[in-house]
C-alpha cells in the first residue's frame, strides 16, 4: 500500500469558468490559471503522484508548455493515473475536500463522484467528495481564492 496527500490553491477570476472534478458549476467567477485549473483533480494528482514519489503535477505537465493550456484536468488525470497503473498498483480510495467560500457545492458533489469514478475506473465508494469553507477566514474565506486538499491510497493489484 501506498498513501499520497495533494493540496492546491488557486486565485478566483470573474468570467472564468468553474470546473471542479469534472463539473461546470454554474457562477461569475472560477479558478484562474493556465489550465482548465480544475483544484481538486490538481490535488487528487498530486496525491497519486506523491505516494509513487514521482514528482508533482508542475514536473509531468508544466505551466510553460503551450500543450497544457485549457487542458482538461480529467484527461491528465488520466494520464497520471496510467503511471500509477503501469506501476502496478491501483485506486484504493480517493478522498477530497474543496475548500471554497461560495457558492455552495452540496449539489455537484454527486456528479463529481461520479465523473472521477468515471476516469479512474473505480467503484463510486471509492471517491469521496466533500466540501467545506473557512467560515470567512483567510483567502478562500474573503472569495480571493479556492483550495483543495486530496488523500488517496494505492494498493498493488
Ligand atoms: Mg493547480
Amino acid at each position: 500500500m501506498r498513501i499520497g496527500f495533494g493540496y492546491d490553491a488557486h486565485r478566483l477570476k470573474e468570467g472564468r469558468k468553474c470546473i471542479l472534478c469534472g463539473v461546470e458549476v454554474p457562477c461569475e467567477f472560477g479558478p484562474d490559471g493556465h489550465s482548465d485549473a480544475d483544484v481538486p483533480v490538481h490535488a487528487l494528482m498530486d496525491a497519486m503522484l506523491g505516494a509513487l514519489a514521482l514528482g508533482d503535477i508542475g514536473i509531468h505537465f508544466p505551466d510553460s508548455d503551450e500543450s497544457f493550456y485549457m487542458a482538461d484536468s480529467l484527461k491528465l488525470l488520466r494520464e497520471v493515473y496510467a503511471l500509477v497503473t503501469k506501476r502496478g498498483y491501483t485506486l484504493g480510495n480517493a478522498d477530497i475536500t474543496i475548500i471554497l467560500q461560495s457558492p455552495r457545492l452540496s449539489r455537484y458533489i454527486e456528479q463529481m463522484r461520479i465523473k472521477l469514478s468515471d476516469a479512474l475506473e473505480t467503484d463510486l465508494g471509492n471517491i469521496s467528495v466533500k466540501a467545506t469553507t473557512e467560515e470567512k477566514m483567510g483567502f478562500t474565506g474573503d472569495g480571493t481564492g479556492i483550495a483543495s486538499t486530496a488523500a488517496v491510497l494505492l494498493i498493488t493489484v
